[in-house]
């Protein structure tokens, strides 16, 4: 490597020092961003698989940087969570998730639900959980989701059950998230009151018919009917894999095959195709 000018090692600490810089960046700069109206919201749709229509959405972060251009939440959701930013952040997506929700179930007199990802950070901080009841409370949740990982609960299982249960307790289902990435799956799909549960798209991905991971896709959907969960398979991109979804029992599916994450006005045209 050494005609190419730089050793590896400058190369690697070259990208690390970028990384920590960029890092850095995005931290000083969130804050302002949601303040400044950079952060949004697309909707991704969820469809029922037995006739592909519309049942609702699920919510997913944007931020749109003036001089980095857009930045996916992979990127600026794990620092949120470390600085805490992911409090007002979350707020903010959960309040404009809400919004959306109420215009479109005024517009098209459907269901429609939206699904909103809660963090951690959010779920533990206990005051701030409060103050979400609350709002939520006298705003009103019909048709409102929220999306939890089983990695969030895995700490105190007991305490996560208890504020988990807060939400469901006002009417709001509770979705497992990435279903089958985590450790301990089997044991808290019983024990805690969730009424969706997601199978996550390293599934999905390459589902070919009578495979061993098309067998296990069914074990989980049967198992998840069993306890009274409906089932979305996520990360849906091709029709063989919505066939064989379909054939192994499952609900609803989410998938570039249907359609990528889209902005708010572009989900409000498919609410007002649904309705028609
Ligand atoms: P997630 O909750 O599992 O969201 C699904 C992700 O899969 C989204 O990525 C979505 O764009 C992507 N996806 C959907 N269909 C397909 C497909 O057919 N193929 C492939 N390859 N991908 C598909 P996105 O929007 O980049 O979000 C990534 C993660 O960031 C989310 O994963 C979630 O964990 C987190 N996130 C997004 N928005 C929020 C938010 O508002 N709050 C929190 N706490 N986390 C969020
Ligand atoms: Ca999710
Ligand atoms: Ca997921
Ligand atoms: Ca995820």
């Amino acid at each position: 490597a050494k005609e190419h000018g730089r050793s590896r090692t400058e190369v690697f600490t070259t990208a690390l020092r970028d990384a920590i810089l960029i890092r850095h960046r995005l931290q000083t700069d969130l804050t302002r961003a949601i303040e400044a109206r950079e952060v949004f919201l697309l909707y991704q749709p969820i469809v029922r698989l037995t006739d592909g229509g519309l049942i609702g959405f699920e919510a997913l972060v944007r931020w749109r940087h003036p001089e980095l251009g857009l930045i996916g939440p992979d990127r600026f959701i794990p620092i949120a969570e470390e600085t805490g930013q992911i409090l007002p952040l979350g707020r903010f997506v959960l309040e404009e998730a809400v919004r959306s929700l109420k215009r479109w179930r005024a517009q098209s007199g459907l269901p429609i639900t939206v699904n909103v990802n809660l963090s951690a950070r959010q779920m533990w901080d206990a005051p701030y959980v409060e103050d979400m009841l609350t709002w939520l409370a006298e705003t009103g949740v019909e048709g409102l989701k929220i999306e939890v990982t089983e990695s969030m609960t895995m700490s105190d299982p007991d305490r996560a059950l208890a504020i988990l249960g807060r939400f469901h307790d006002l009417g709001i289902p509770l979705c497992m998230d990435d279903f089958g990435t985590g450790y301990s799956s089997l044991s808290y799909l019983g024990r805690f009151p969730f009424d969706v549960l997601k199978i996550d798209k390293s599934f999905v991905s390459d589902l070919a018919p009578d495979s061993g991971r098309a067998r296990l896709v069914r074990g989980i959907v049967n198992l998840a009917h069993d306890l009274g969960l409906d089932v979305v398979g996520e990360g849906v991109e091709t029709a063989e894999e919505q066939a064989i979804l379909t054939g192994l029992g499952c609900d609803y599916a989410q998938g570039y095959l249907f359609a990528r994450p889209l902005p708010v006005d572009d989900a409000g045209s498919w609410v007002r195709r649904a309705a028609s």
